[in-house]
């Protein structure tokens, strides 16, 4: 339902719950985080309101010292497979929590790629189709993020918005979309990636709307825009004139 993300040097639980609130008007039934902190995936989930998530956040000894922290995802969803559950709740992880991610729409040959990963030894912790693109673009991953989510792209039939982040490339977020709508907010030495302009419109007025097929990398070096087979493509920064 909505997808926020943030790379750069501030605290970027402020940021990303801060956007989950200006994205709750959408609707949804949870909402979760994960961020990179000591090269891991640390991810707090909760159903029902933003506020029991930002409660949560709040609370977590874990989270106290946020000096490290300068990358994160986060989502509010609004089920289509599995119930309004904590466990069913974005960000997903892979099979061995090296990737997170964070999906608006529906993969719809999520069954057939399940009994692939199943077969190969895969557990499920939901019962989402979006755990099923975790999982898959985990097991294309060798250590270049880019290259897994296309990959793992190639093989999805559906519609989708995702941001995805790796334990191994802290400062990196790669996002796409098929079907669901991505924006880019570009600010000086940060990215704010969402999938309604409302959640980026406080931070700047310089977007990059994604279409779609498009996959973007965004890192500390800045942001490279690519089709789904990673070839180059242009895309123009606009300058919002009105606030949404
Ligand atoms: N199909 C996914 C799910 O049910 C994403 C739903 C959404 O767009 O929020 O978890």
């Amino acid at each position: 339902c909505g997808i926020i993300a943030y790379a750069g040097e501030k605290n970027p639980l402020n940021v990303l719950i801060n956007g989950l609130e200006r994205l709750e008007y959408r609707g949804y039934d949870s909402a979760g985080i994960s961020v990179l902190k000591d090269s891991d995936i640390y991810t707090v989930k909760a159903a029902g309101k933003v506020s029991s998530l930002a409660e949560r956040i709040e609370a977590d000894t874990q989270l106290e010292d946020v000096s490290q922290l300068h990358c994160g995802i986060a989502h509010t969803r609004w089920a289509t497979h599995g119930g309004p559950t904590e466990s069913n709740a974005h960000p997903h992880l892979g099979q061995n929590s090296r990737i997170a991610l964070v999906h608006n729409g529906i993969i719809e040959n999520y069954q057939e790629l399940k009994n692939d990963l199943l077969a190969k030894g895969h557990t499920f912790k939901s019962e989402t189709d979006t755990e099923i693109l975790a999982h898959l673009i985990e097991s294309h991953y060798d250590d270049d993020l880019k290259k897994a989510v296309s990959e793992a792209l190639a093989k999805v039939e559906g519609a989708y918005g995702i941001a995805v982040i790796s334990k191994d490339e802290p400062d990196t977020i790669i996002t796409a979309r098929f079907g669901s709508p991505i924006v880019i907010g570009l600010c000086k030495d940060e990215v704010i990636i969402a999938s309604d302009i409302n959640a980026i419109v406080q931070h700047t007025d310089r977007v990059v709307y994604l279409n779609d097929g498009d996959l973007a990398i965004v890192n500390k070096e800045g942001i490279s825009f690519h089709d789904l087979t990673l070839k180059s493509v242009q895309r123009d920064e606009e300058k919002i004139t009105h606030s949404a």
